[in-house]
């Protein structure tokens, strides 16, 4: 590379930018034509997505079958490279379809926006009269979106906190079938000089947070011992008591929740890295001495059976950013037969469910590598050069010698070849 100072590489269009990259020496001719193929579909919508664009990254997009959310069936299209995920979706679902797959309870679609306020002396005064221009501040808010306010959200509610020197005013706003991080950012921008006004304090940041525990969703299944197996039941209990007293457990056990959440996300064009961010914080309270824990618990029925629940924010819509400019997402959407952001939360906290159940079975019984190993033996099929039937074949190989690795894999794939 020369230089990483391109200037006006944002005004080049997409082959221009690959040029740009061949000249660097970082792209032969032949890798800039493929990017410019898998480009051709779905280019220019990505140019209007984001910047600098290239080309696209394809992920895989399946369907996890076999699931019940609150009496209705639903098939949940996933976006994820990870091998395995799709499939303990199935086959989790599968297991509590007999006790009428999972229910839920959603609150109100609240989002939380934060406008900080420095440079405050007397910050309990302060306090006060923000909190007494309620009316105000409602009237305010509420004019920056008719939209949503004719649809039934709005402003909800205020709360006013001291954080260190700091006041932080939240505005509590009901967005409906958005995930709602512009709406919100709008009034908190809207509201902030009158805030700075009433309190003689300096206006600091103003934007959503992505802690969004007014907008939680709690989902729950019963598996039954008859269809897991007694010890499943018991080691998946003490899976879970392991995650909520050991932070180092939670984190793993909360990244299997995030990849069926994150998969349903990015499928349906919602913002992953805010649902991971708001899983997280939330998480950071839910562990037995108060620190971090796992978002999903586990017991044992009277009848023997395990139980099991998720409680988690889950800020998705099915309106603004990705989700209407995105044609896969529109058809993810339809796929679910979703048309609320309500059901899409719902559905999306199940498949974090189920997700994590099928994890700790396999973790709890025959290990996670004896599921995961048959997949990731075909990507290293792939990785090793391997083609059509081929992968296969290499990969039930190098899972027959117990040796799943890339010399292998070319080895067997230039044995098989002759
Ligand atoms: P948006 O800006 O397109 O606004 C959504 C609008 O949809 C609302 O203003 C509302 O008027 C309207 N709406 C709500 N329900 C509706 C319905 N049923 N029918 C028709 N219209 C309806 O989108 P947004 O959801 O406010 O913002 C989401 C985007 O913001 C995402 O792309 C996200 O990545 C991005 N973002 C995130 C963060 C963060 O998470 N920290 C910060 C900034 C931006």
């Amino acid at each position: 590379m020369t230089s990483s100072r391109i200037s006006g590489f944002h005004k080049f269009t997409r082959t221009q930018r690959l040029q740009e990259l061949i000249q660097q020496g970082l792209l032969t001719d032949r890798e800039a034509a493929e990017l410019g193929v898998e480009a051709a579909a779905s280019g220019d919508l990505a140019d209007h997505l984001s910047e600098n664009v290239i080309s696209v990254m394809a992920v895989p997009l399946g369907v996890a079958t076999n699931l019940i959310v609150d009496g209705v069936d639903v098939l949940v299209p996933m976006a994820t490279e990870e091998s395995s995920v799709i499939a303990a979706v199935g086959n989790g679902a599968r297991a509590c379809r007999a006790t009428g797959g999972v229910t839920c309870e959603a609150d109100a679609p609240c989002m939380i926006a934060q406008v900080q306020l420095t440079g405050i002396a007397d910050l309990p005064a302060a306090q006060q009269a923000v909190s007494d221009k309620k009316q105000t501040i409602s009237e305010l808010c509420n004019a920056c979106d008719p939209m949503l306010v004719k649809l039934g959200g709005g402003f909800v509610d205020l709360e006013v906190r001291i954080a260190g020197p700091f006041l932080v005013v939240h505005l509590i706003v009901d967005v409906r079938d958005a995930m709602g991080a512009n709406a919100v950012n709008t009034m908190a921008e809207a509201v902030a000089p009158k805030l700075a006004e009433w309190t003689g304090g300096r206006v600091g940041l103003r934007i959503l947070s992505n802690l969004a525990d007014r907008r939680l969703v709690r989902a729950r299944a019963v598996w039954p011992a008859s269809e897991i197996g007694r010890n499943t039941v018991q080691g998946i209990v003490s899976a879970y008591e392991f995650a909520a007293h050991d932070p180092y457990r939670a984190a793993t056990h909360n990244k299997g929740i995030m990849n069926g959440v994150s998969a349903v996300a990015l499928a349906t064009g919602n913002d992953t890295r805010a649902l991971e961010a708001g899983a997280h914080a939330y998480a950071s309270t839910q562990g037995n001495a108060g620190g971090y824990g796992p978002l999903t618990r586990y017991g044992i029925t009277e009848d023997g059976d395990l139980w099991g629940e998720i409680e988690m924010p889950m800020p998705v819509g099915i309106v603004g950013g990705a989700t209407k400019a995105h044609p896969t997402a529109q058809k993810s959407l339809k796929i679910m037969q979703v048309d609320n952001a309500d059901r899409l939360a719902r559905v999306t906290a199940s498949v974090g469910l189920i997700q994590n159940f099928s994890a700790l079975r396999a973790l709890a019984t025959e290990g996670i590598q004896r599921g995961h190993m048959g997949l990731h033996a075909r990507n290293v099929a792939i990785v090793a050069g391997a083609e059509g039937a081929d992968i296969d074949r290499v990969a039930e190989a190098m899972i027959e010698r117990l040796e799943v690795r890339e010399d292998v894999a070319r080895a067997l794939l230039a044995e098989f070849k002759g």
